[in-house]
């Protein structure tokens, strides 16, 4: 099997706690062969954990060294647009981190790249590859609580200054819409819309809760799929409490955790896969096959920014998430 040759292009803690301990079980289908970072020191650092690929000190010089088929882009969201145009000018490949950018309307540049290019575009989104997530579709569609009427998601995140995402420069002053919650917010869209399908319109209200957290924190709304199922989404970021993922249809009721749904009265244990080496695992398929799925498809990461900007702007108000994407 062919390998793919990655750049690594950005060595925060994305690079290196999610990405690199997948990469590492994929050693067959990728080699790291070039990194960068802002500060050369931790580019020097990701090299020595790596099996020593060509450091680089920009952008630029990864791209034009000749050394990558494909980019690894972890780096502060305002950087995906342009630094996914440089790949494509330079015929590289590209997995980014989600969101896929920092509002809507920049979003949809990139699917537009993407689109006019024969290179491929995958929006990095470890939600979209969890299984628990297809486990609880699959429960569904084969009617074990009838038909769904209701869910409702209750997040608490829980993180205060000592948290290392709250202390990364770009998350401190964020340009990406609503802070933490577009950061996290995707991650909660994706996966509903992979159980339930599309959002038609959402009424919700955001805030700045902590002091210590930068944009917003806090967002509670209501909201109806298009096919009729209404949801409840609240997450706070700074607030702690028990999370909760309950799914109530006409003949039963399920609560979807990480390693387990609770279906009735029964558990149904859903093994353990590290979504990550899951989403590159992908990557490595499309590049090779040449067919793009939806799993990191520019387009469904747009989609799950679009239900975030519009609980972000609606103000209590009810908003049509097709608006977003018009
Ligand atoms: P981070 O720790 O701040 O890492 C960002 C990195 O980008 C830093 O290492 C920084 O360099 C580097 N950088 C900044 N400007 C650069 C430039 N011009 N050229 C090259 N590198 C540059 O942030 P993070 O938490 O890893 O987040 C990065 C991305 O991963 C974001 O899109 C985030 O949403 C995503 N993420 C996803 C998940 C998930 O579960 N899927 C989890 C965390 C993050 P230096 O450190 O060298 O100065």
């Amino acid at each position: 099997m062919k390998k793919i040759r990655l750049g690594i292009v950005g060595c925060g803690i994305a690079a290196r706690t999610l990405h690199f301990p997948a990469l590492k079980e994929l050693s067959h289908l990728f080699e790291i062969t070039a990194v960068t970072s802002r500060t050369r020191a931790h580019a020097e650092e990701f090299a020595r954990m790596s099996g020593n690929p060509v450091v680089f000190d920009s952008y630029e010089e990864l791209l034009d060294s000749g050394l990558v088929d494909a980019v690894d882009l972890a780096v502060p969201v305002d950087l995906n647009l342009p630094f996914i145009e440089r790949a494509l000018q330079k015929g590289v490949h590209v997995i980014c981190e989600k969101p896929i950018s920092t509002d809507v309307k920049t979003g949809k540049k990139i699917v537009a790249l993407s689109r006019n290019s024969n290179k491929v575009v995958y929006i990095a989104e470890n939600f979209r590859h969890a299984s628990v997530f297809w486990k609880a579709k699959e429960l569904i569609e084969a009617g074990k609580i009838g038909e769904v009427v209701y869910t409702s998601w209750q997040i608490w995140v829980g993180m205060d200054e000592s948290n290392e995402y709250v202390r990364t420069d770009w998350r401190k002053e964020p340009k990406h819409v609503g802070g933490f919650l577009s950061d996290g917010g995707v991650h909660h869209a994706a996966a509903l819309r992979l159980i339930f399908g599309e959002v038609e319109w959402v009424s919700a209200v955001a805030e700045d809760l902590s002091p210590h957290l930068g944009g917003m924190d806090f967002l509670s709304t209501l909201f109806e799929f298009e096919n009729g199922i209404v949801g409840n989404y609240t997450v706070s970021y700074s607030l702690k409490g028990e999370d909760e993922f309950e799914v109530v249809g006409t003949k039963g009721k399920m609560f979807i955790f990480w390693d387990k749904i609770v279906l009735n009265d029964d558990v149904v244990a859903v093994p353990q896969e590290d979504s990550y080496q899951r989403e590159f695992e992908d990557f490595y398929h499309v590049i090779v096959t040449g067919k793009p799925n939806n799993l990191g498809n520019p387009e469904e990461a747009l989609k799950d920014l679009a239900f975030i900007e519009a609980c972000v702007k609606s103000n209590g108000e009810k908003t049509f998430i097709s608006e977003f994407l018009l």
